[in-house]
């Protein structure tokens, strides 16, 4: 399908909505730039404009996070009964599932995603965790604490809403990081200023109007379109922002703590990895090659967990890239709005460059390429699904987070458990791990070796609101998801009475 073709395949809805305005939302109503200032979005299958948003800087910072303050010192939010903002957070859930087609559609466009999976992975996983922690809302308590010092007291706990939160988000997931952010804050009470990544900040935008429609009162959720170096930078180091949540590069991340230094804000961070899957000969090899081959190319590879690294028992090696050479010669390549399609494009030129440049790299280096390694065609981002052999540890493509369909295949010969959970722990990331075996004794032993947030046992990229979510080592601080992300967005404040 091309792409004239692809694009008119857009919904009325969809259409509409890219016609539209593109502002910023800021105390309940949608306002330009204070500079006038507007940037391009762009379909990566093409790399042609598809909209322009506006371009918040500094003071439009200052003016969503003075909103936000507004909203939280009145209690416009936190001090409305848990009952109440369970039910509005629902109800954008609702709003967000019965335009779920909608949004995939912008997404796909947007990111250049398969329009399946924005559909039936980043869609549903919005508009859950919305629900999961709107139910969250109504069970957040303190404790009666029993004291040993003389006297008679009555001591408890009070869990409270941190107050203003900024929230800085990434490209990969637009829609979805978007609510992972929002979810938690909201039924804590907190009030939100998010700037979502400058490549992907339409489906903001709609959640934004959907927001509005859901009745949040004003203040509550601010959503700023702009550049990490000026918005994001002006939210991270912003004086009266109480929390920053960020999820994006170790090197971003880093800059996010110096940033937050200020007014030692509190932080938390989801960063990059270089996640390890393991293949042990005993596997059930149709699983393990459907498995680890998604675990690398879901997403165009653009997954903060992707399966990047795969260390296979040397008795099934040659099968395993066998079968996953197949498997990338069968993926359908293409525009995100085709639903025939199974990999898109990458999200930018920047990227496409970043990716194609750690190929090169890694062939100059002596990487054999097993599979894939080209671009695909001469307009977009498309690069082939690819599998690398002969890396060896000190490789760049090994260590780096290349954040595309690569993966570094090593075989392992024997059979210590802590040899090979050396080699997986051999980076300085810790975000998740797979590991493939029908011995689950196996399993189980070598899941307590990995220092990573997740382990997953015969699958990879698994998610639920449920499970608390987040990096070991240099890919984070703190867990989101599961009731861990509600401590992210609260204080606990103890009060003794002597009776
Ligand atoms: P990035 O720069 O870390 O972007 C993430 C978010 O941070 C974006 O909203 C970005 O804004 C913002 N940002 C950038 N500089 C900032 C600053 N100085 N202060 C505050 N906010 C700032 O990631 P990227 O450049 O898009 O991608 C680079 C690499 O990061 C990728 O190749 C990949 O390795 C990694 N990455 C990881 C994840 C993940 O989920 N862990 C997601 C995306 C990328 P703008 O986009 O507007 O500049
Ligand atoms: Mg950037």
């Amino acid at each position: 399908m091309d792409v004239a073709t692809a694009h008119a395949r857009l919904s009325n809805a969809a259409s509409s909505f890219l016609a539209g305005k593109h502002q910023l939302l800021i105390d309940g109503k949608w306002v330009e730039a204070k500079s006038g200032k507007r940037f391009d979005v762009f379909d990566p299958a093409t790399g042609q404009a598809i909209a322009a948003v506006a371009e918040a800087d500094a003071a439009d910072v200052n003016e969503a996070v003075k909103a936000a303050r507004r909203a939280f010192e009145e209690g416009r939010w936190s001090k409305i009964s848990p009952q109440a903002r369970s039910k509005l957070i629902w109800k954008l859930a609702d709003l967000l599932e019965a335009h779920a087609d909608e949004i995939a559609e912008i997404e796909a466009l947007d990111n250049g995603k398969p329009i399946r999976d924005a559909r039936h992975v980043d869609l549903p996983g919005s508009y859950e965790i919305l629900r999961y922690m709107a139910g969250w809302a109504t069970k957040i308590n303190g404790d009666t604490i029993t004291v040993s010092a003389p006297g008679d007291w009555h001591a408890y706990t009070l869990r409270e809403p941190i107050g203003v939160v900024g929230q800085i988000i990434p490209w990969n997931f637009p829609l979805m990081m978007a609510a992972w952010k929002i979810a938690p804050a909201l039924a804590a009470g907190c009030t939100i200023v998010l700037k979502p990544a400058e490549q992907t900040p339409l489906s903001a935008i709609r959640l934004g109007q959907l927001i509005q429609e859901a009745g949040f009162p004003d203040g509550v959720v601010n959503i700023l379109t702009g550049f990490g170096e000026t918005a994001g930078a002006a939210l991270a180091a912003h004086p009266e922002v109480d929390k920053v949540a960020f999820t994006g590069s170790t090197e971003v991340g880093k800059l996010i703590v110096q940033a937050a230094a200020g007014n030692l804000k509190k932080v938390s961070l989801e960063l990059g990895g270089k996640s390890p899957a393991i293949v042990f000969p005993d596997a059930d090899m149709d699983v393990a090659i459907r498995g680890t081959s998604s675990a690398i190319f879901f997403n165009m590879g653009q997954c903060c967990t992707a399966g990047s690294r795969l260390y296979a028992h040397r008795r099934v090696f040659d099968r395993l890239m066998q079968g996953l050479a197949e498997n990338a010669g069968k993926i359908k390549v293409g525009h995100g709005l085709d639903p025939e399609t199974q990999l898109g494009p990458l999200v930018s030129d920047e990227q496409f460059r970043r990716v194609t440049g750690y190929l090169a790299a890694g062939r100059q280096q002596g990487a054999r390429v097993v599979t894939g390694g080209e671009r695909v065609g001469d307009a977009g981002y498309f690069v082939q699904p690819t599998v690398l052999a002969n890396t060896r540890p000190d490789m760049s493509v090994v260590r780096e987070e290349i954040f595309g369909p690569v993966v570094c295949a090593m075989p392992f010969d024997d059979d210590d458990l802590d040899r090979i959970a050396r080699t997986a722990n051999d980076t300085g990331y810790g975000l998740a791990a797979s590991i493939w075996t029908r011995d689950l004794g196996i399993a189980h032993k070598l899941a307590r070796c990995i220092k990573a947030g997740t382990v997953w046992i015969n699958t990879h990229n698994f998610g639920d609101p449920a499970l608390p979510f987040g990096g070991f080592k240099q890919s984070g601080w703190g867990r989101e998801m599961g009731y861990e992300a509600i401590e992210l967005y609260t204080e606990v404040k103890a009060v003794a009475a002597a009776l």
